[in-house]
Parts: structure tokens; C-alpha cells; sequence
């Protein structure tokens, strides 16, 4: 069981209210942006749609297999 961690949910709330504050973390990976909050810590990932969706295995699944698959065309 992790601790109670109060300044972690007092900046959460913060996030809920007034929306991430979202920085980029990883910008050569042209297929799938990952973006933190510089708030809360949390990692997301934008999908160059603008969508912006939290960082979950699916996400990076997927992105492991598009680098797979844009790899195997260029050869
Ligand atoms: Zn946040």
C-alpha cells in the first residue's frame, strides 16, 4: 500500500480544476509525443491528433509496433 502522499493529491485537484500543465519529454519520436504534467507528474501521450491520453501500456504497445512497422517499409 503506498503512503498518503498529501501535496501529491493537493496538486492533482489543482490538475482537475484547472487542467495539466502539460511539457514535453520525448520529442524524436515523430509517431507518438510523450508529454508530463509538470504539475502532478503524470505521463501522457499525444497521438498527433491533439488528443492527449494518459500514458497507459496500450499506448506504448502500440508505439513499439508502429516503430516496427515504419522500420520494415523503409528497408
Ligand atoms: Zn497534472
Amino acid at each position: 500500500m503506498s503512503k498518503f502522499d498529501v501535496p501529491r493529491i493537493m496538486k492533482t485537484i489543482l490538475c482537475k480544476i484547472k487542467g495539466h500543465n502539460y511539457i514535453t519529454v520525448n520529442k524524436d519520436n515523430i509517431f507518438l509525443e510523450k508529454v508530463e504534467c509538470k504539475n502532478c507528474k503524470e505521463k501522457f501521450a499525444s497521438d498527433g491528433y491533439g488528443r492527449t491520453g494518459k500514458l497507459t501500456p496500450y499506448w506504448v504497445e502500440n508505439n513499439i509496433f508502429f516503430k516496427i512497422y515504419f522500420q520494415k517499409q523503409a528497408i
